[in-house]
């Protein structure tokens, strides 16, 4: 197993859960190596089947935070056009946050950190030789590349590499937000608050501990930022406030608060992305199908996990046959979300703001 993301950590507890060992190998140094990244709302019919397919759907229930499903949407001018409340037995979405789920996940795995993998080769008379960035090479019966969207597990199988969307997003965060800023935790409330311009975007999302991240999404070229230094907080900001202006002053302050800024230009595999079975490696997760990031990539790199986990379980005997299964199962379901989420980053980033109020009154339950 390569990675230890959503898809990787899945997979490995769920295998763990029916007695099978797995040797986790990450790049990153340690657990806290980088920050974990915002809170995932975790669906009931994906991240938490996989969950529950884990063994921890209580555990999950108790940290998770159901009154984060709460949104709220405003024009640019601040007007508030939706504000929807869950349910108090609402338990569709709720949110948790990323370095919880890893926790969670994590429980007793024994993951080998900083140990990066540079290529994987098939068909060796031992098996597939992994090559690590410190020289080193091992050889296994399967490798499963759950290394995310510039994997590099992929080539085994797929020559096909991420294209860019034509959407950037640029990331800020605040912290202590009740006490820091009352009016911007307001003005978010439980869950997050969304704002939908022409062309562009910003989102305001609360993670557990008074602690929020902001996102704003844009349709720029990849070079937007040739004369801009991406290193320089107040510059970076300056810009962000310059490509928003005339936005409400509240939604402005999230961007004048926010601490550093994160630069992710948005990639994509191709919808559809499925190759020709390669005997003893495959592929989950962002991996095998980076989409969109529209609330679908983590459930379904989750999914993916516990699904290899238990086709192995059930047929150890012939491990290649078991992948293959998975794989084709895999393959449509991740077809699916990519064809939705492709079509709503169209619409959530548009020349027509109200094409995403449109899109979020389809999907948001009245
Ligand atoms: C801003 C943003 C918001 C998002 N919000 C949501 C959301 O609300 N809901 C949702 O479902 N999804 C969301 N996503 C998508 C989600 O983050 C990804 O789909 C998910 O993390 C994919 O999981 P993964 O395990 O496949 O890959 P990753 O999470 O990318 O994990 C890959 C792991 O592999 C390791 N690795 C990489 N290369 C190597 C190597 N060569 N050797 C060894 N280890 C390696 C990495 O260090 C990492 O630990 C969001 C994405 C972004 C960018």
């Amino acid at each position: 197993m390569v990675g230890s993301g959503p898809a990787g950590l899945t997979f490995a507890r769920v295998l763990h859960r029916h007695g099978y060992p797995v040797a986790i190998l990450e790049r990153d140094p340690g657990p806290d190596a980088r920050p974990p990244g915002g809170t995932l709302d975790l669906h009931e019919g994906l991240g938490q089947l996989a969950l529950d397919k884990a063994g921890l759907l209580a555990e999950y229930q108790a940290l998770s935070r159901p009154e984060g499903q709460a949104m709220r949407i405003l024009d640019a001018d601040g007007t508030v056009l939706r504000d929807w409340q869950p349910r108090p037995d609402d338990r569709a979405n709720p949110e948790i946050d990323r370095r919880q789920l890893r926790d969670l996940l994590i429980g007793p795995l024994d993951v080998q950190w900083g140990r990066g993998v540079t290529q994987v080769v098939p068909g060796t008379r031992d098996g597939v030789r992994v090559h690590f960035a410190d020289g080193r090479q091992e050889t296994f019966d399967l490798v499963v590349g759950a290394d995310g969207a510039w994997s590099r597990i992929r080539p085994a199988v797929s020559s096909v590499t991420p294209h860019y969307t034509g959407v950037t997003s640029v990331e800020t965060s605040l912290d202590d937000v009740d006490t820091r800023h009352p009016d911007l935790a307001r003005l978010i409330g439980d869950g997050s608050v969304s704002v939908y311009g022409v062309n562009r975007s910003l989102v305001a999302q609360r993670n557990s501990g008074g602690h929020v991240k902001v996102y704003t999404k844009f349709r720029a070229p990849l070079d937007w930022h040739t004369n801009l230094d991406l290193a320089d907080v107040e510059a970076v900001r300056s810009s962000l406030l310059a490509l928003f202006d005339g936005w409400a002053a509240p939604v402005l302050d999230l961007l004048r608060h926010g601490t550093a800024f994160v630069h992710r230009p948005l990639y994509v595999l191709p919808v559809s992305h499925t190759w020709t079975h390669v005997s003893g490696v495959t592929l989950l997760g962002d991996a095998a199908h980076l989409m969109p990031p529209l609330g679908a990539g983590a459930n379904l790199a989750m999914l993916d996990g516990a699904e290899l986990a238990e086709s192995i379980a059930a047929g150890p005997e012939d491990l290649d046959e078991a992948v293959r299964a998975f794989e084709e199962q895999m393959w449509a379901r991740a077809g699916k979300w990519a064809k939705i989420t492709t079509a709503g980053l169209e619409r959530l980033v548009s020349p027509d703001p109200a094409e995403a109020l449109a899109l979020f009154d389809q999907v948001q339950p009245s």
